[in-house]
């Protein structure tokens, strides 16, 4: 069964919130296992995130919070969770998360091993933690089996499930669940997905989470670039066939970045026929 995941970033506004829950709607037809909100840099969408859950919830939309430590201490954390619990919640993305910008450098971020530990000394309920894995490896990770072995320490600690960072190259994915297999990471790995809508958002993105885009996309974005239109077809057709090799090759769902916007993430999975008819 190909599980679909949809993810969001908080809006700013009860009227951003209303559309959200309208997107979510929209792309409820493609019969996601959940919808994620992302955790702002420093837990500076603590409560924007917890308001999109609820209001997402409320509308009977199985939405759940990524979470990180911000600048919280431990029970600042696990009152958060409880609250989460509270609304029927029960899975969290757990992460490290990025520093805001302008903190400067002499803070230091606890790794999202820490956070999964504490989640699980502290909550007795059934709960699944999704942690972030990196195929095109993390940007500070001192090498590529560093990384395996830090995202084994986030298994081992708890996590049940990794999403991973966005990637348009399906080698780099393939070669890395293969490592992480022989590594003993037996969870499943949900590749995440970005659909191309923007280029200039795209580019920002990946500069600096470390993503490539390859070559050859660059230079046919850089061709039509202006032209929306024939963006949106070759965006659309490009990530289609992405998914498509990467379910084709086993892999056990797709993770979507919306965005916050139906047509793109729509346009890709149309393209591929979801939802699959196996559900
Ligand atoms: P970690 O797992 O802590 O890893 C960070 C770095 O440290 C890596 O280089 C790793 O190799 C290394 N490392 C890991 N553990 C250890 C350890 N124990 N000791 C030493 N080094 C270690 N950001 C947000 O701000 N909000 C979000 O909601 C959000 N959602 C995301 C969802 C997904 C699916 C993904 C893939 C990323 C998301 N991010 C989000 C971005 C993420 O916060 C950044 O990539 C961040 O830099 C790393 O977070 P992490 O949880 O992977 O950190």
């Amino acid at each position: 069964m190909t599980q679909i995941s949809f993810e969001f970033f908080p809006p700013q506004t009860p009227r951003g919130r209303a559309n959200l829950v309208r997107t979510a709607k929209v792309l409820a037809r493609f019969q996601p296992t959940f919808y994620s909100v992302t955790y702002g840099a420093g837990g500076s969408t603590r409560e924007r995130t917890f308001d999109a859950v609820v209001a997402l919830r409320e509308s009977g939309i199985n939405a759940i919070p990524h979470l990180s430590w911000g600048g919280d201490k431990e029970d600042a954390v696990v009152a958060l969770l409880g609250d989460y619990l509270a609304l029927g919640v029960d899975r969290v993305v757990a992460l490290r998360g990025d520093l805001p910008s302008g903190a400067g450098t002499s803070r230091q971020l606890r790794h999202a091993d820490s956070l999964v530990r504490l989640i699980r000394s502290r909550i007795d309920a059934p709960l699944d933690i999704e942690v972030a894995a990196y195929p095109e490896v993390h940007p500070e990770a001192p090498s590529a089996s560093a990384d395996i072995d830090f995202l084994k320490g986030k298994i081992d600690a708890g996590a049940t499930g990794c999403i991973t960072q966005y990637f348009y190259n399906a080698e780099a994915y393939f070669h890395f669940r293969d490592r992480c297999g022989g590594a003993g990471i037996g969870v499943p790995i949900m590749p995440g997905i970005m659909p191309i809508s923007n280029y200039e958002t795209l580019v920002r993105f990946s500069a600096k989470a470390g993503v490539d885009i390859p070559r050859w996309i660059q230079r046919r974005i850089d061709e039509i670039h202006g032209d929306n239109e024939a963006l949106r077809a070759f965006g659309a057709d490009v990530v289609a066939r992405l998914c498509q090799r990467l379910l084709d090759g086993g892999a056990p769902g797709l993770h979507f970045y919306t965005l916050n916007k139906a047509p793109p993430t729509e346009a890709v999975a149309e393209k591929i026929g979801l939802p699959s008819p196996s559900g």
